[in-house]
């Protein structure tokens, strides 16, 4: 997929780097340590599976303990390498300084295509991955707390958490030690839909202010907007799915492994979902064009990318028919560092990956949060925000009799009414992190003229925060 004449992925990241640290004014060994992945350690195993036993390959990589615990997903796909999870764990430390989530960079992987292998047996692979992991601290309430990524999901991050939690029997915050559990093992609510929702917040964030709409070369609000998503996984199914239902874009192209689908009037995301599970892909999916070799549908004429799948998706061999007028990163470095390029000198915006796909992260602070104040969100204050809800609705209600005629419409009452549960506060605290990360980028993206583009504007940031804890707390 990538062209021999481009970096790697970790080289392509702290070519970004570079970028941002040139523009900034500090010292050449703050840069190098900043700069740097601390450690990554890498694992193998054993496991006695189908009358013999099969080695595996893993790794943790932690780029910067600025802040601990360290964060950052385990991903399970055959292309996971070092260089990989280190290019991902030094983004997740910009990720979480940008969100200001207060954690550190991490990220770890396990060479596995996880189609191959029944639950039971990835349950057996999974235990022991987090048996190695946990043994050395690389999963820890307070040193390291994965999540999920490509190939993990809630159903091993509970297997994890219970094996920390058999390793650390008197640990009252052993479920704080892995973040993107069931609700029903000490997860949160909205976890799932996190990265997707974060997608949506950051495009509407985007769309408020008009001046960076026409930096885009659009106009007008998200309504109608021409929509392409690259992967259809739990990232790009939420994010296409409330795009379309909520902010009435239109998705008119889903790219998947096996192909793409094409409609110019807008495909129903929740249909294509549905027919992706039964039948494994979207070839004959009735109703819409497919397109064989799917990922010429990158280049297809629209208003909005959204690449949320892999790395290196838009690189040299293709950045300059990407037709796109804003890219939204979805997934982690998509967008090689040399189509960033090409694709900046034609105009295209790009709201970086750090930025774009932070919602996940959030979403994990705040069931870490949780886990450490074992209670849920609300559980305090709902009923009682209720009751003080319930004496106005009465107070206006009163008023009818003086305005005859008038009373409170029972759509506001209803919406007025219900006091905030789990969800609604999670949704609400996600939105306001990614209005104030857009806020802050887009500051200094504004407001400094050797700032070209969103990205070097995002690494500005989230490097000077991570320098700040340095300076003050020492290396
Ligand atoms: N794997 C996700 C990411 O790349 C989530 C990480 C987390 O929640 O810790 O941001």
């Amino acid at each position: 997929m990538l062209q021999s004449s481009e970096p790697s992925f970790r080289e392509s990241v702290d070519i970004m780097f570079n970028r941002a640290v040139a523009l900034m004014d500090l010292t050449p060994g703050l840069k190098e340590k900043i700069r740097v992945c601390n450690a990554t350690y890498t694992v193998r195993f054993g496991v006695r599976l189908r009358g013999q036993i099969q080695t595996f390959v893993g790794y943790r990589s932690v780029h910067s303990e600025h802040m601990e615990p360290v964060k950052g997903g385990i991903r399970y796909a055959m292309s996971v390498n070092q260089d990989e999870v280190e290019a991902l764990a030094a983004l997740m430390t910009y990720k979480c300084a940008l969100v200001q989530a207060p954690f550190g960079g991490s990220k770890g992987g396990l060479c596995i295509d996880p189609r191959q292998w029944d639950e039971h047996e990835l349950e057996q692979i999974t235990r022991r991955f987090a048996f190695e992991l946990a043994k050395r601290d690389l999963i820890h309430p307070s040193q390291n707390v994965p999540a999920p990524d490509m190939g993990t999901g809630q159903r091993e991050m509970a297997w994890m958490a219970d094996q920390y939690a058999r390793m650390n029997t008197t640990d009252i915050n052993a479920k704080a030690c892995v973040t993107g559990k069931p609700l029903n093992a000490g997860g949160i609510a909205g976890r799932v839909e996190a990265t997707g929702r974060g997608v949506q917040y950051a495009l509407q964030e985007f769309f408020r202010d008009p001046h960076d709409i026409s930096s885009a070369q659009m106009s007008g609000a998200l309504e109608g907007k021409r929509v392409v998503v690259q992967g259809l996984g739990n990232v790009g199914y939420h994010a296409a799915n409330f795009l379309s239902e909520e902010d009435g874009c239109k998705v008119i192209s889903v790219i998947e492994r096996d192909g793409a689908l094409y409609d110019p009037d807008g495909l129903d995301i929740p249909n294509v979902h549905d027919w992706i599970q039964s039948h494994g892909g979207v070839k004959d999916y009735p109703g819409a064009a497919f397109v064989e070799d799917g990922a010429t549908m990158l280049e297809q004429d629209c208003d909005i990318l959204i690449p949320a799948a892999m790395e290196g998706v838009i690189n040299l061999s293709n950045a300059d028919r990407v037709k796109a007028k804003m890219i939204v990163e979805a997934a982690n470095g998509p967008v090689t560092a040399g189509a960033d390029e090409v694709l900046r000198a034609r105009g295209c915006v790009i709201i970086p990956d750090l930025y774009a796909n932070a919602g996940g992260v959030t979403v994990s602070y705040f069931e870490w949060v949780k886990n450490l104040s074992h209670i849920r969100f609300g559980r305090m204050q709902r009923r009682q925000e209720e009751a003080r809800h319930q004496l106005i609705i009465e107070e206006l209600e009163r008023l009818s009799d003086v305005v005859p005629g008038w009373s409170p419409s029972a759509d506001f009452k209803a919406k007025y009414l219900r006091g905030a549960g789990e969800l609604e506060l999670v949704r609400s605290g996600l939105d306001d992190t990614m209005r104030q990360a857009f806020q802050s980028m887009r500051e200094v993206w504004h407001g400094r003229e050797d700032v070209p583009d969103l990205r070097i504007a995002a690494y500005l940031v989230a490097i000077e925060r991570v320098a700040d804890s340095y300076r003050t707390k020492g290396l």
